[in-house]
């Protein structure tokens, strides 16, 4: 089996898979409050789904993410979770992942774990019962407390991943990093993207760089940068204080497209190799047209040899340069 690699020569072995549009938060960058969502038939069946992920997985893929939407709102996705788990028995997957709001983990988490799922990136931009309700418009902060201690109970590494808004979440930079340490989590913050319509909110507004919040944390603590590459667009420093690592995922203000490892792929079946292009490929119709894999293997190494070699995302002119029309939640974060 031919593996992927594209035309920079970057080994493509990092798979992400959005599982569905839905969602039971409407967090304000992300979503507009009446967001329209795809027909059901327009989705990748749970088995279509399978199918497409044991592909990728032949052809070396090693990491799998699913995301969404929220993935956990998908009906009947632990049975998709279990059958992706017969990749990592057979060793040929080395993790398989996700990233959640947290709010279905209570009820979840335990099954993903007997699944084989060890470590889990839950999305939480504030630890205020009030500012939570505000920033996802519908979810609630207990909920989503309690699903982070069921996934640890469980046994699951947990990152907390941070949207950086300004003039929302500055003022809890330092206590969401005591939070995240004192519970042994590591934590990331992401630089908001330009990605969907989101009704009327503002992002030149909601935008505070990284490398503002970088110097209010050193402000604080005493920060060494870390040499983790993971292929993708974070950065690592340490912590000396807590030896805590934190991540800083700067699409905006950095270039990572060089080490790019990874490829997206939509609940509709549609492969986005780079997060910041419009360019895709359809993967739905080989598919649906035929049982046999041979077409859909093809089709996967056409759209690799299309990938792109960076992106271009700039807010720096005070404008959105390269802003992408569709949604994170349609695409996957
Ligand atoms: N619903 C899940 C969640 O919130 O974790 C998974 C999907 S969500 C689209 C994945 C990640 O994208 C979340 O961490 C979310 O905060 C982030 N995200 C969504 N819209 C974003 C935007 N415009 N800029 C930066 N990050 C965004
Ligand atoms: Fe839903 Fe995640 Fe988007 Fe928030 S960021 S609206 S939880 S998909």
């Amino acid at each position: 089996m031919t593996r992927l690699t594209d035309p920079f020569a970057r080994d493509i072995t990092y798979l992400r898979v959005s599982v569905t549009d839905r969602c039971d938060f409407r967090c304000v960058y992300c979503m507009s409050e009446n967001m329209q969502f795809l027909p059901k038939k327009e989705l990748l069946t749970l088995e279509e789904l399978d199918r497409l992920c044991s592909a990728f997985v032949r052809l070396g893929v090693s990491k799998l993410r699913i995301t969404g939407g929220e993935p956990l709102v998908r009906r009947g996705i632990m049975t998709f979770f279990d059958s992706m788990s017969r990749h990592l028995d057979s060793g040929a997957l080395h993790e398989l992942t996700l990233t959640t709001n947290g709010s279905q983990l209570a009820k979840y988490a335990d099954d993903l774990a007997a699944c084989g799922v060890r470590r889990i990136n839950i999305s939480l931009d504030t630890l205020d019962d009030d500012k939570f309700a505000k920033i996802t418009r519908w979810g609630r902060l207990p909920q989503v407390i309690k699903g982070i201690d069921t996934a640890q109970k469980a046994g699951m590494r947990v990152k907390i991943n941070v949207v950086a808004l300004k003039g929302f979440n500055e003022d809890e930079l330092f206590t969401l990093t005591e939070w995240c340490a004192e519970r042994d989590m590591d934590l990331t913050f992401i630089e908001v993207m330009p990605m969907g319509d989101i009704g009327n909110e503002n992002r030149l507004g909601q935008y505070w760089p990284l490398a503002d919040l970088r110097a209010t944390l050193a402000s604080n603590y005493s920060l060494t940068d870390l040499p983790l590459n993971t292929g993708g667009p974070a950065r690592y420093v340490e912590l000396a204080e807590t030896k805590q690592k934190i991540g800083f995922i700067t699409p905006l203000t950095h270039n990572f497209c060089e080490s790019c490892n990874r490829v997206r792929i939509t609940c509709t079946g549609e492969i986005y190799t780079c997060l910041g292009q419009e360019g895709h490929s359809d993967l739905r119709a080989p598919l649906r047209a035929t049982e046999a894999d041979g077409p859909l293997e093809e089709a996967i190494h056409r759209a690799i040899g299309l990938k792109p070699k960076g992106h271009d995302f700039d807010y720096s002119r005070q404008r959105l340069d390269g802003q992408m029309s569709r949604h994170m939640s349609h695409t996957g974060g």
